[in-house]
């Protein structure tokens, strides 16, 4: 365990001609105006912190925002480029350093720690400009030894995006679920967590062991030496068995009785690309691209979006690629979407059943076209599929096609290159309004990508990243399961191509049922390709039906979990 802290910003120092002086000092006035915008809000987002912690941190705020309103750092800084001739990184950083060297050679009074403090309080402010010169995003955990385990309160989805899982041995939280956002996003990571264990950032103290168990959902603190022991021998059995499953790549995805079966791989962060290659999966089913618009004040544009859709479809070299549109909402805090006011700062007490997906793209139209524009453009690429969230009526299908044809015409119209035929639009049935709807919205979408996770929470009203209610979180509760089994039979009648996209497709324990209620395409973490296609090549399809059909007869949902999860007694 550890405490976190930033390492410094590195910064090349240079010089500039002269006629560089006023873009310089533009780069540094727009640098200022933004650490103002993060401080401020930052400031406002103090209410929700424990008082002590309020008092603490609020005098410090108050401090960086002196310092970056007409203060000695900024007039320094632009003096520095006017005069010295330098880049404005190299004038910050080095008037940071001027400011922070008078401060510690005042002369010794009775507070050599408060000097040191204000002192580190400028260069932190340094950096902070620094970064936002350089577009750098904060990386909080940059500096962790390696085999760390990061214990906290609570983590959020674009906080783990910039966890780096080469240095983290685990993660765990006391708030938190395992079908969640930063759990999804952790397992993309490959790093080990255990989210939801109430109590557990008091318990532990930093500079503790913690043994973290992943596949068991367990952790102990202060482990004893029998315990870490055996820790140490399940750590090489895993990689030993992980050894074993990348044999499976090269063989066919096939059941016994010759079904083939689609097995993809889910996208979080592009750093996921050599693993997907690893896992054997054949292309990506769900590419989430709010990792585009994650950790950055600003939109990416079109021509960002271009290039980043381009590489994962080229990387994916011949295989399709599914890329969903923004999904912001819910527990996906996106700070850029606020900074440039697409959407406000304090968004709706219930965001799960607010302006999310779908509909925050139908009212923020731009935003919609910019994605569609750069999916198309890079869609010449490779196969290319575009899919819709958080989709609750056929209306919503049928303005996104509309929005979507209008793009690619004028795309044409601007002489840009883009497909013939324009890659198939898909809606995720992720809601119990889109699973019973599903009849409808088969004569409207392309394809359908089932995702269990949001079906669940909706379902069953069960927040999925809530720990209080997480035992109700149950996607074989048979509600979800019948809303899974109605969507695909929609889906199979107008012979339209269905897949699951949820956790759910990749526990290879659920495999079976899937394949009976007639799904022949999963998505899942590239990790869990493996596992899944081996349960796919034991199943014969024949049995999967009949399996399922005794599913589906039951009615009690612990009754489901014994069949489904193998604890069944004999019958
Ligand atoms: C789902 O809800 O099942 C899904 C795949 O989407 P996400 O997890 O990104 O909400
Ligand atoms: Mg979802």
């Amino acid at each position: 365990m550890f405490g976190a802290h930033e390492a410094p910003s590195i910064v090349a120092r240079q010089k500039i001609p002269a006629a560089d002086i006023q873009a310089q000092t533009a780069r540094l006035e727009a640098a200022i105006v933004q650490s103002r915008k993060q401080l401020t809000k930052l400031k406002a987002r103090l209410g929700n912190l424990p008082e002590d912690s309020q008092a603490e941190i609020a005098p410090l705020l108050d401090a960086y925002l002196q310092m970056v309103g007409p203060s000695r750092l900024v007039r320094g800084a632009r003096r520095r480029i006017a005069e010295m001739l330098v880049t404005a990184e190299t004038a910050v950083m080095d008037e940071t350093d001027a400011i922070a060297q008078a401060i510690m050679a005042l002369p010794a009074d009775d507070d050599p720690a408060g000097r040191k403090r204000r002192a580190e309080e400028v260069r932190e402010i340094g950096r902070r400009l620094v970064r936002n010169l350089t577009q750098t995003p904060f990386r909080s955990f940059s500096g962790l030894p390696p085999g760390s385990v990061l214990v906290c309160e609570s983590l959020r989805p674009a906080d783990a995006a910039l966890l780096d899982p080469s240095r983290l041995a685990g993660v765990a939280t006391d708030e938190g679920g395992s079908d969640g956002h930063t759990a999804i996003m952790l397992r993309a990571l490959g790093v080990p967590a255990v989210l939801g264990v109430a109590g557990l950032s008091q318990a532990a103290r930093p500079g503790e062991t913690v043994v973290i168990d992943g596949v068991a959902g367990s952790v102990v603190v202060n482990p004893s030496a029998e315990t870490l022991a055996a820790a140490r021998r399940s750590v090489t059995a895993f990689a030993r068995e992980q050894q074993k499953l990348a044999k499976l790549r090269r063989l066919a995805s096939v059941t016994t009785d010759n079904e083939a079966v689609e097995l993809q791989a889910n996208l979080e962060i592009p750093a996921e690309l050599p693993l997907i290659a690893q896992a054997g999966a054949a292309g990506i089913g769900l590419l989430r691209s709010e990792f585009l618009f994650m950790n950055r004040e600003t939109l990416p544009n079109e021509d960002e979006q271009t290039e980043t859709y381009r590489s994962v479809i080229e990387a994916m070299g011949g295989d399709p690629v599914t890329i969903r549109v923004l999904d912001w909402g819910g527990e996906k805090d996106i700070e850029a979407l606020q900074s440039e006011g697409v959407v406000p700062e304090v968004t709706d007490e219930n965001p799960a059943l607010g302006l999310r997906g779908i509909r925050l793209l139908l009212r923020e139209t731009e935003l919609f076209e910019t994605q569609l524009a750069a999916i198309l453009r890079a869609s010449t690429s490779g196969p290319t599929r575009v899919l819709l969230p958080m989709v609750t009526n056929v209306g919503e299908v049928r303005t996104a096609r509309e929005i979507y044809e209008r793009v690619a015409r004028r795309l044409r119209r601007r002489g840009e290159r883009i497909p013939e035929a324009l890659p198939p639009l898909g809606v995720m049935i992720e809601t119990p309004g889109a699973a019973l709807s599903a009849d409808a919205l088969a004569l409207e979408a392309d394809f359908f990508s089932i995702g269990t996770n949001d079906l669940t929470m909706y379902t069953l009203a069960v927040d999925r990243g809530e720990t209080d209610v997480a035992g109700l979180y149950d996607p074989l509760h048979p509600a979800v399961l019948r809303l899974v089994q109605f969507a695909t039979e929609a889906a199979l009648r107008m012979r339209m191509p269905v897949s699951v996209c949820g956790e759910m497709a990749a526990n290879p324990r659920l495999t079976k049922l899937l394949l009976g209620l007639g799904i022949r395409s999963f998505s899942m973490n590239a990790a869990a390709v493996p596992r899944v296609k081996q349960a796919i090549r034991a199943a014969n399809i024949d049995d999967c039906a009949r399996f399922a059909r005794r599913v589906m007869e039951q009615s009690d949902p612990a009754r489901i979990q014994e069949l489904v999860l193998g604890t069944a007694p004999p019958t």
